[in-house]
């Protein structure tokens, strides 16, 4: 089977993704930077707590990963109120 060559190529194309780029300042997220894991794509964390401040006036409440993920947050998307 060919799909050992597929394969390889995905997972470059994985890491990338992984890594990414932030979502409000276009720079590369490091994958083991604090990070934050939003609905509409990656965000450092302090890009995110920034433009979250700037945008509700309070900081986001994020959870942050278990084990090896400590670094990747997620948002808890406020109720709707
Ligand atoms: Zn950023």
């Amino acid at each position: 089977m060919d799909s050992a060559n597929v394969e390889e190529q995905g997972t470059i194309d994985i890491d990338k993704m992984r890594a990414g780029t932030c979502g409000r300042c276009h720079m590369l997220v490091a994958r083991y930077a604090p990070q934050v894991i939003a609905s509409n794509g990656i965000y450092h964390r302090e890009c995110y707590e920034a433009w979250y401040f700037g945008r509700y006036g309070r900081r986001p409440a994020l959870s942050a990963g278990t084990n090896g993920d400590r670094h990747r947050f997620t948002v808890r998307e406020p109720k709707a109120a």
